[in-house]
């Protein structure tokens, strides 16, 4: 038996995309999977390519794994061009450094857990004692030691999901690339298995290419996230950016509920802009998009709206509303609270004593609030 302590070892490298382009054709029609696609993703990081179903997500991380063939761009791995139309490089999928774990597990059932994880190796024909050594090394890190000779069929969601992890572990990728691999457990395994993989990835300092259409997943694992959209990459920052300080709409409205509200800055003073908006006059902190005369549209989370029980000093971005919907959810209430024409979505304390039809005061803290790029 090896000491606990032995590390998995772990070469991580970072990866840049350039100028991506891949067209698919299918019953006559072009569809352009990726439309000019350009990021960079640093080394040990984990990094989350977010967007909805059909966006180019699982086509970006093939083309870096080498499994499709792109139209034009260029992507280099740890400084070496493993894919240039230009410079007519093509580098096998093997010879990349990388591993995928993918959305089906594509674990063996007729192999038990040892065999299944030692697959990369044998056909790498390594010796066997070293296999034996790396795959023991391996199930100890996921936490699977004793499981060895169990089946693969016999093992829950989450440990099936630990042995697609540990087999693309053993044969020590510089970076490990995840469609949606969690998408196919129960909501509380889900979560569970979240934590787990963040806390394994933090551990081995690997950089990570995840894949996933499901945003609190992408908030809770990610050190930085890639919005996608039709084949383009919107926007990308860390989670706090994403969510809080988001430049585009179509961001701030897919990463988390949002209320959009449309108004014209009035004036700006020191740090906020005072804007008149279809709700009454908001303060919101200024930006390169708030300069006086403009026309913007103010982001609000629900969570940030709160109700107003008694008068306090506050005096900004306070509005009187009539209770529309209100839904018990246990820790909150999610209410549609109408001021004039606009219907606000609001997360309220739930042990506030309203109901449907009251007549409510809501505020938000001006710095809870924030202008999308036009
Ligand atoms: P995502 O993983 O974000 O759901 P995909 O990368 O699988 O999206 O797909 C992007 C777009 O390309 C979709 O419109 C999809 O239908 C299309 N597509 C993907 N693979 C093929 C293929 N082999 N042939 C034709 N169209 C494809
Ligand atoms: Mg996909």
């Amino acid at each position: 038996m090896l000491p606990v302590s032995e590390p998995i070892r772990c070469l991580s490298m970072g990866i840049s995309i350039e100028g991506l382009n891949k067209d698919y054709f299918s019953e006559g029609k072009r569809i352009r999977a990726l439309d000019d696609v350009n990021i960079t993703i640093p080394s040990k990081q984990i990094f989350t390519l977010l967007g909805p179903s059909g966006c180019g997500k699982t086509t970006l991380l093939r083309c870096i794994v080498g499994l499709e063939t792109p139209d034009s761009g260029e992507i280099t791995i740890g400084g070496e061009v493993v894919w240039s139309s230009k410079k007519g490089i093509f580098v096998p999928p093997e010879k990349r450094g990388l591993n995928m774990v993918f959305q089906t597990y594509a674990i063996w059932p007729h192999m038990n857990v040892f065999d299944n994880v030692a697959y990369p190796l044998q056909t790498r024909k390594e010796p066997k004692k070293d296999i034996i050594k790396k795959v023991e090394k391996t199930l100890r890190f996921v936490q699977l030691e004793g499981f060895e000779n169990r089946p693969a069929t016999k093992l829950s969601g989450g440990q099936q999901q630990r042995v697609a992890l540990a087999r693309a572990l053993v044969a020590e990728p510089k970076v490990i690339l995840f469609d949606e691999p969690l998408s196919n457990l129960d909501a509380k395994l889900r979560e569970e298995t979240r934590k787990e993989l963040r806390n394994f990835l933090t551990e081995l300092k690997i950089t990570a290419v995840y894949v996933t259409h499901d945003r609190v997943e992408a908030l809770a694992l990610s050190d930085a996230i890639a919005v996608m959209k039709s084949g383009k990459i919107i926007e990308t920052g860390s989670p706090k950016k994403i969510y809080f300080n988001s430049d585009h709409q179509f961001v701030a409205d897919f990463i988390g509920r949002a209320n959009l509200i449309e108004g014209k800055v009035r004036v700006v003073e020191e740090s906020y802009a005072i804007i008149d908006s279809q709700i009454g006059t908001i303060t919101c902190p200024k930006g390169p998009d708030t300069a006086p005369g403009s026309a913007v549209s103010i982001c609000v989370r629900p969570e940030f709206i709160k109700v107003m029980e008694k008068d306090t000093r506050e005096k900004r971005n306070i509005f009187r509303g009539k209770v529309d919907s209100l839904v018990f959810v246990g820790d909150a209430y999610e209410g549609d609270i109408i001021i004039g024409d606009t219907r606000l979505f609001t997360r309220i304390e739930s042990t506030l004593d309203i109901s449907k039809g009251n007549e409510i005061t809501l505020f938000f803290d001006p710095d809870h609030c924030f202008v999308l790029s036009k």
